[in-house]
């Protein structure tokens, strides 16, 4: 009966306000769970490592994430807990954005057919800018139009349209949009992202 008595009364003592905390940390049910140096000493990889907060780039629903980076290097990525959209969960998609950074197979050169060809070409990034405002500005040139049928100012281009992926963020559609805007461009769209 002293014995029950005993465990009763350290068992109620462990799970007091405040200490439950503790207990369940280092016990299993009421057993105490011993914790091995290698253990204790074990630290998480993220550790010294600093957090930004960012948005998964797949798809428009925008789940929060945590991005790790430890010497200029994207070390991981986890779902954001303070995200109001996705409260610190990733699909498996978006919990795979790390191997989108860190892949030796990711795609950094352009590949081209010129007209006519059969085989395709690789060609370096710069150079495919190139190629694109070289193409923007003589499409613009040729089909801008300053006045209408009946001489009213209308300034735009029917020449080019631009078609956005969910990929693309608020900012970075502003900018599009300011852009070709500019241009005289009136065919903008995009698909939704916050
Ligand atoms: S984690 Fe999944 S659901 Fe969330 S934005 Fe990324 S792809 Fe979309």
């Amino acid at each position: 009966m002293a014995v029950f008595a005993t465990t009763f009364g350290r068992l109620a003592e462990r799970l007091s306000k405040g200490k439950i905390s503790d207990t369940l940390q280092s016990h299993v049910g009421v057993v105490p769970n011993p914790i091995s140096k290698h253990s204790k000493e074990l630290k998480p990889r993220i550790e010294d490592a600093k957090m930004f907060h960012s948005v998964c780039p797949y798809c428009a629903v925008g789940c929060g994430q945590r991005v790790y980076v430890k010497d200029d290097k994207v070390i991981d990525i986890e779902g954001d807990p303070d995200s109001p959209i996705s409260g610190g969960t990733l699909c498996p998609k978006g919990s795979a954005s790390f191997g989108l950074i860190n892949n030796p197979n990711r795609v950094t050169k352009v590949k081209y057919r010129a007209p006519y060809a059969r085989d395709w070409e690789e060609k370096p990034l710069e150079w495919a800018m190139q190629r694109i405002a070289e193409r923007v500005y003589q499409t613009r040139e040729a089909t801008f139009e300053e006045v209408d049928e009946e001489n009213r100012p209308i300034n735009r281009t029917l020449g080019m349209g631009s078609l956005g992926g969910a990929t693309l963020d608020n900012e970075e559609n502003y900018l599009i949009t300011k852009l070709f805007h500019s241009w005289g461009m009136v065919s903008i769209e995009n698909q939704a992202r916050i």
